[in-house]
């Protein structure tokens, strides 16, 4: 089978173009409509229907294929608006991607893996352990296909933040972020994206050589021994490397390019005032918002979600403290909206299909 054109970067399909002998004008212009065409409503099938001169479209057609787009699973509507989305891809593993909208803002939540390694306890997507990295064309796919089903509903901010670790997926994500936000591509600004990560710090490094993406930093616990607790990539990148590299930074490039930080609240875990001071201190120097997330419980797993006088007490301690903070109001709450859920309510589903099946044979 034939490689997918959507799997390609700009720079890299600009080197096959060139061995295709298309001049790079013709070359940016096919990867344009290539890209477009993946948002109509009518996603084209075959290289005939991309606009573009047939001569130059019939070499590409010899080398690339066109990449099919994840296919709408399921899809529900919160009472908030939040619109989840299930994707199936074409091995047949689904992911989700969700659109909140807020304001005058419409966010595109996207995920990166099928499943993940980082393994945190909170996590049901942790609890899946990681069943495989996207390619570029299920991540950009997501992006287009939930423009098409939006229709006028615009996306106007992008977040990693679905099921996956981004930045074990370096190359993919960075492909796809290309991809996302060249002019020839889909042309979203960078700094309306977001790219969340657990904090592999190599890979942090790198996506701030060649992006200029924002960053944000799961950071879940007050003080390394308790962030090890429910995060064990705390032991291969200690949050205090990655702080110390990110102070760094905020003094070398100044606050503009701050990342942000979340933090999810966990009842009786991690939301004490006491944790609150800790997590100040340990804050101290690098500056950035902090998301203060209240765990969304799953079924199975051991911790509570927190009272909500714990997470305005924590909230005012942080505030008091000069630190910019907002609790994300967990949206689409009746959609299971926390990370990974829907797709195990889905697979839970499946399980009772075929439990049916089987009890009427
Ligand atoms: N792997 C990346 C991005 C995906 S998780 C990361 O960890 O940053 C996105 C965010 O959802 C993370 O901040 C994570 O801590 C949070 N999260 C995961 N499960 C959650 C749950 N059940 N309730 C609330 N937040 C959760
Ligand atoms: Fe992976 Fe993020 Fe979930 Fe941790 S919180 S298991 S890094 S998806």
């Amino acid at each position: 089978m034939l490689p997918y054109f959507h799997d390609l970067s700009l720079t890299a399909w600009l080197a096959e173009a060139a061995e295709l002998g298309l001049t790079r004008v013709q070359a940016l212009r096919i990867f344009r409509a290539v890209h477009r065409a993946s948002t109509f409503p009518h996603v084209p099938e075959s290289w005939t229907q991309i606009d573009a001169p047939p001569k130059q479209l019939a070499r590409v057609a010899e080398r690339f294929a066109l990449a099919p787009l994840p296919k709408v699973v399921d899809k529900r509507v919160s009472e908030d608006y939040t619109i989840k989305f299930l994707l199936g891809l074409a091995d047949g593993r689904n992911v989700e991607a969700v659109y909140i909208p807020e304001g005058t803002r419409g966010t595109l939540c996207v995920s990166s893996q099928v499943g993940c390694a980082m393994a945190c306890d909170f996590c049901f997507t942790g609890k899946m352990g990681l069943h495989r990295h996207l390619r570029p064309h299920e991540i950009v796919g997501q992006y287009a296909r939930a423009r098409q089903e939006l229709g006028n509903l615009e996306i106007t901010n992008m977040v990693f933040m679905g099921m996956g670790e981004p930045l074990h997926n370096l190359d993919n994500v960075l492909t796809s972020l290309e991809i996302l936000t060249n002019d020839y591509g889909h042309g979203v600004p960078p700094r309306r994206i977001s790219v969340s990560t657990s904090g592999l710090l190599p890979a942090i490094k790198v996506l701030f050589e060649k992006t200029t993406v924002r960053l944000a930093l799961s950071v879940n616990g007050p003080n390394p021994e308790k962030r090890l607790r429910v995060m064990p990539v705390e032991k291969a990148y200690p949050i205090e490397d990655v702080l110390a590299y990110l102070r760094a930074r905020s003094e070398a490039v100044g606050n503009h390019h701050q990342a942000m930080f979340e933090y999810v609240l966990l009842g009786g875990e991690n939301d004490s005032l006491e944790d609150a001071a800790d997590l100040v201190r340990m804050l101290e120097g690098v500056p950035g918002r902090i998301n203060l997330i209240p765990f969304n419980p799953h079924p199975g797993s051991p911790y509570l979600r927190p009272t909500d006088e714990a997470v305005d007490a924590f909230h005012a301690y942080l505030r008091a403290h000069d630190r910019n903070v907002f609790v994300r109001k967990s949206r689409g709450r009746d959609v299971l909206a926390a990370c990974g859920q829907l797709h195990q309510q889905h697979e839970r589903r499946k399980e009772s299909i075929r439990a049916f099946l089987n009890s009427t044979h």
